[in-house]
């Protein structure tokens, strides 16, 4: 069996772990040692995104592990599985001065052996909707991998960021639906100076096409704008986010103004709901979000109204 330390800050980078039962073993050490344990799943490319969920990660817990796993169950046939970007040795730089204390960095082979059997689908209502309809299969790999996560790692926490709204709410029900005990902590959206949220996926964008894409951080900061001053009716918020993104060319996969924890769609919004983007500019597919009345709006015109949800401080608050 391999040594598994629990040692914080290793001076050589943070500890690889190759396979399922390497992080089991590690992480059961860590608690017989009496120490919190945060898992940070991820696909890689990490960006500044990903580095606040890790920030956030080693504030609440005293081990940190951060798994890198390009995910192919949760890529629909045409997706981007292969052109994905990968950047491990840049990741590990950065996982490295964040101080974290291991890496998990699985083969396919290694996660799913040669013949898995088990599926594991969280209902329809929240993932046949939006980017289920868009993405065939992808929430069936997602809960698949997140659930195999959180049974080898069994952490007290784990981090996922709120940019992918509806991934939160599903991680949400199957982590409490399946009795883990691990409390899913969701963080805000990070986006670059312009506005535009961070997603490894910009990468692919040319640079016209990116200056384009900024159509949907000037829509969501108009939605969030009238909302602050009062305006709740759905059709006439959704209508300021399509708008610029038509005009900027986006082949709109959606925009939608939903309940946080159901993703049902509402008429009337209230504070809190959220406006989900999704679209196509060129070949790449860009997604957002934004929380009514809690997060800045990202081009700035209107402040959070924050104060009404007891610990929510505007865009960098927390769940
Ligand atoms: P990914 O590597 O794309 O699977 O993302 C790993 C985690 O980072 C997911 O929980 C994402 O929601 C989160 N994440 C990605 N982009 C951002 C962003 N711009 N701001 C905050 N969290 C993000």
């Amino acid at each position: 069996m391999p040594t598994v330390t629990t040692d914080r800050r290793p001076s050589d980078g943070p500890r690889r772990l190759a396979t399922p039962g390497d992080l089991r073993r590690w992480s059961e050490r860590c608690r017989a040692a009496g120490l919190s344990v945060g898992l940070v799943p991820t696909m890689g490319a990490l960006h500044a995104g990903h580095r606040s969920l890790v920030r956030r990660a080693c504030v609440d817990c005293d081990r940190v592990v951060v798994s890198i796993f390009v995910n192919p169950r949760q890529f629909a046939p045409g997706d981007d599985l292969d052109r994905y970007p990968r950047s491990l040795d840049a990741d590990l730089d950065m996982l490295a001065d964040e101080a974290v204390d291991a890496v998990f960095l699985p083969t396919v082979e290694a996660m799913y052996g040669p013949a898995p059997a088990t599926s594991v689908c969280v209902d329809p209502s929240l993932t046949g909707i939006l980017e289920g309809i868009h993405r065939p299969g992808h929430f069936d790999g997602v809960a698949l991998v997140v659930a195999k996560l959180l049974i080898a790692c069994r952490p007290h926490r784990a981090y996922f960021g709120q940019k992918d709204a509806q991934q939160c709410a599903v991680v949400r029900r199957l982590a409490a639906d399946l009795d883990t005990g691990v409390e899913i902590v969701t963080t805000p959206v990070v986006r670059d100076r312009d506005g535009l949220a961070l997603s490894s996926r910009n990468a692919y964008l040319s640079r016209a096409e990116r200056s384009r894409a900024l159509a949907i951080p000037a829509g969501i900061s108009a939605a969030a704008t009238a909302f602050a001053a009062g305006e709740h009716r759905s059709q006439v918020l959704r209508n300021l986010v399509r708008a610029p993104m038509e005009a900027a060319g986006f082949d709109i996969d959606y925009v939608v103004a939903v309940d946080a924890e159901s993703l049902a769609t509402v008429e009337d919004v209230r504070l809190g709901c959220q406006i989900l983007v999704a679209g196509r500019m060129g070949t790449t597919r860009l997604i957002d979000v934004i929380r009514l009345g809690i997060d800045a709006a990202p081009l700035g015109g209107a402040g959070p109204q924050g104060s009404e949800i007891p610990g929510v401080t505007g865009s960098q608050g927390s769940e």
